[in-house]
């Protein structure tokens, strides 16, 4: 249903004016289309099933309910929210406490792994609301028992898609399994699978679903491009295009780590503000590159698939598309870094000679033509 004045949105969903005076302070006037549909149902107590492409503000859309139901502190955290990976674990923390600031009452945990547990153990014994974490770590904080599972009454498993294919089923059933009931499941995802099916079906209880995905996955939002480029020229292109665009942020993609690393460090010798971020860095190091790249010191980021996903950075402007994804699925997820929110971007997909058939694939699967985007003296040759 469309809001009849979409300023209201907020403001009609009985929310808390602390809550009203924190959406104010982030700027949110308007609630997404998600957010319009999803709030108003979490905050009755349903089990919600959102489906939404990214940067459609999902995070929010779990997030303001959680924060209203929230009710006086017990032993342990009364919501627990399980993300795929450290970086989207940081990221829900700091919308979450965006969303809480003006509610002292409020504690929220980030539970990850790559920095030592103790500070986690010394915040979960003082008393927390919210835990946020990976499965893994989550899993091993409940077998330390360091982390009291009896009081959850939320819980929300957000990129469903994307933890059940890095594998993190089984843990995360584990997690349900220790979860008393009654309570409440928000499952949010990009995608909806025949898994993610089994798992609302084995988890929630007469869930709700929305399905705000259009059938063209990505954004309007995004310029896409392919530019078909022969192998061994691609680094000159790449250098030629930032040269040239000038992005403002720019998030390049890989195939591999090692790819990643490779190339950032080619890229350095040229360009300056290059940095490599991917699942082998350590955690502080990866902390410091996404503080480089959110300050805009670190403007060019040079990403694997799995670390990459989770960045959400307002000021990207670019997405390079270095490698071809394996998986069509990937690209939506990969252009999906810009454009976020309304804001202007654009994607380069590089396509080798040899491609034509993964160009293809992904075409289909966003049921769209990229078109083609000429870069003078980069045209392949064809024997
Ligand atoms: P998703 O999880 O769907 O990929 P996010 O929750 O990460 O999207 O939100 C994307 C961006 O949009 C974030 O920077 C967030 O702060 C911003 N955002 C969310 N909701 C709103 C809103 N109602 N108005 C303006 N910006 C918003
Ligand atoms: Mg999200």
């Amino acid at each position: 249903p469309v809001q009849e004045d979409p300023a209201s949105g907020f403001r009609s969903m009985a929310l808390s004016p602390s809550m009203l005076k924190a959406l104010a302070l982030a700027r949110y006037h308007t609630p997404s289309p998600i957010q319009a549909e999803f709030i108003p149902k979490a905050l009755d107590g349903l089990d919600v099933l959102g489906q939404a492409k990214t940067g459609t503000g999902k995070t929010a859309a779990f997030g303001i309910p959680l924060i209203e139901m929230l009710e006086a502190r017990g032993r342990g955290p009364q919501a627990i929210i399980l993300a795929p990976t450290r970086e989207l674990t940081q990221q829900i923390v700091v919308e979450i406490k965006k969303l809480a600031q003006n509610r002292a009452d409020v504690a929220i945990c980030g539970l990850y792994g790559g920095e030592p547990i103790d500070r986690q153990i010394r915040a979960l014994s003082q008393g927390i609301d919210i835990a946020v974490g990976t499965p893994g770590r989550v899993l091993d904080h409940i077998e330390r028992h360091t982390l009291y599972l009896g009081d959850i009454f939320h819980v929300v498993l957000d990129e469903a898609d994307r933890m059940l294919d890095i594998g993190f089923r089984p843990d995360i059933e584990r997690i349900l399994r220790k979860v008393p009931t009654p309570h409440q499941t928000m499952l949010l995802s990009a995608t909806i699978s025949p898994e993610i099916r089994t798992l609302s079906h084995r988890y929630m209880h007469e869930p709700v679903e929305l399905n705000l995905s259009t059938d063209e996955p990505s954004v309007e939002t995004i310029q896409q491009f392919y530019i078909s480029v022969n192998h061994d020229r691609k680094m000159e292109l790449l250098v030629h295009l930032l040269r040239r665009d000038k992005p403002r942020q720019c998030i390049v993609f890989t195939r591999t780590k090692r790819g990643a690393d490779r190339l950032a460090e080619r890229l350095r010798r040229t360009v300056p503000g290059v940095a490599a971020i991917h699942g082998d860095l350590a955690q502080t190091a990866r902390d410091r590159v996404m503080a480089g790249f959110r300050a805009g010191s670190i403007p060019i980021l040079v990403a694997t698939d799995v670390v990459g996903r989770g960045i959400d950075v307002a000021g990207i402007s670019h997405v390079v598309n270095y490698d071809i994804p394996d998986d069509p699925e990937n690209y939506v997820h990969r252009i999906g870094r810009t454009g976020r929110m309304g804001k202007d971007g654009i994607a380069y997909l590089f396509v080798g000679p040899d491609q034509g058939e993964p160009l293809t694939e992904i075409e289909t699967l966003i049921n769209k033509v990229i078109p083609v985007h000429h870069v003078e003296g980069f045209e392949v040759v064809r024997q």
